[in-house]
């Protein structure tokens, strides 16, 4: 059995899944189940963190993944975005790296700069 926080809204039922029948307790609604089962299976987050940027106000812009991704691939998406810069003028929203490691997903601009 295991124990989690369901993150899909700010409720945060405490669940149990059962790892071997994938059954989940202690959701609210059905989307916690769905990510309980999830947790187990293949586990999805959406990454944040920055890249370096020239010209900028600040050096580094805070990024993010416009979908969630595989959690196993997080730290290589972390060691593209530690070696990754950009050049102002950026827009919110603003794709920054395409289908980042494969998964789909591109890495977008949070904010202007
Ligand atoms: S189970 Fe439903 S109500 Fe509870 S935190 Fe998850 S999404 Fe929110």
């Amino acid at each position: 059995m295991k124990e989690m926080i369901c993150i899909v809204c700010p409720r945060g039922c405490h669940l149990t899944v059962d790892e071997q029948t994938l059954e989940v307790n202690g959701n609210f609604c059905p989307r916690g189940a769905e990510y309980g089962k999830n947790e187990i299976t293949s586990p999805m987050r959406t990454i944040t963190g920055s890249v370096g940027i020239k010209g900028g106000i600040h050096p580094r812009l805070a990024v993010r993944t416009d979908r969630a991704v595989p959690k196993e691939k997080m730290f290589e998406i972390m060691d593209i975005l530690h070696s990754c810069t950009v050049f102002s003028p950026v827009k919110r929203g603003q794709v920054i790296i395409q289908n980042v490691c494969g998964t789909g997903a591109n890495i977008i601009s949070s904010r202007d700069m």
